[in-house]
């Protein structure tokens, strides 16, 4: 089973993507992580890479789909892949129909979770994660137990460098302005599957266990 778990920034797409791997065994590939990764390490896509990304915009599609491709290529034993922040244009979208018929694989379900503007912005300004094991908190919605210090390891709390309000407000004008369109070009194949993303985390957990589980 292959997914795609879709939806703006800041909606809880990680936080899904984390409980869903471990339930499904799927790989989660996150290219925002992944770039996070290579910026950290210091690599030469990297670089090209932290511009784009510290300004919220979207970082070239080659580099995206090289990352994309050679993780969809090392499944090993999981049942599949999942997808989380790619694609992110109708481009990335039809190169990963082509990447996958190549591989004689298909996408299976787009999980969307759905949620307002106001509640996305609130989302994306209380993010934060620990900085030795990257565990993801929000200090509006999911806390850590003692402020600042991680449940896990007791690694400090911190922001992401693209998380300032100017960058979140660029950031969601990015996916309304280029990647929201995917959902009528999934919605035309139907595999869309609108999920309300303001629901607890449970909820929602529950209610993408119901598609995934139903076919
Ligand atoms: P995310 O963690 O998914 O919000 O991604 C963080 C940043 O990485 C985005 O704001 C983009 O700059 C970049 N990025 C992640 N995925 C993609 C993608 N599929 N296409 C282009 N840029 C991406």
């Amino acid at each position: 089973m292959n997914i795609i778990i879709f939806g703006p920034p800041g909606v809880g797409k990680g936080t899904q993507a984390n409980r869903l791997k471990e339930r499904y065994n799927l790989l989660h590939l996150s290219t925002g992580d992944a770039l996070r990764g290579e910026v950290k390490k210091g690599t030469e896509l990297g670089l090209k890479a932290k511009e784009a990304m510290d300004k919220g915009r979207l970082v070239s599609d080659d580099i995206v789909v090289g990352i994309v491709v050679n993780a969809i290529g090392n499944v090993e034993d999981a049942n599949g892949v999942m997808l989380d922040g790619f694609p992110r244009n109708i481009s990335q979208a039809v190169t990963l129909d082509k990447v996958m018929e190549e591989k004689d694989l298909k996408i299976d379900y787009v999980i969307s979770l759905e949620a307002d503007r106001d509640i996305i912005l609130k989302r994306l300004s209380g993010r934060r994660s620990c900085k030795d094991c990257g565990k993801d908190y929000n200090i509006f919605f999911s806390p850590p137990k003692v402020e600042g210090k991680c449940d896990e390891c007791d690694g400090e709390i911190i922001g992401r460098s693209d998380d300032t309000e100017e960058v979140h407000l660029d950031r969601l004008k990015v996916y309304e302005n280029q990647t929201e369109s995917l959902k009528s070009y999934y919605r035309e194949k139907g595999l869309l599957y609108k999920i309300d993303g303001m629901a607890t985390v449970n909820e929602v957990f529950t209610n993408i266990n119901k598609v995934l589980d139903g076919k």
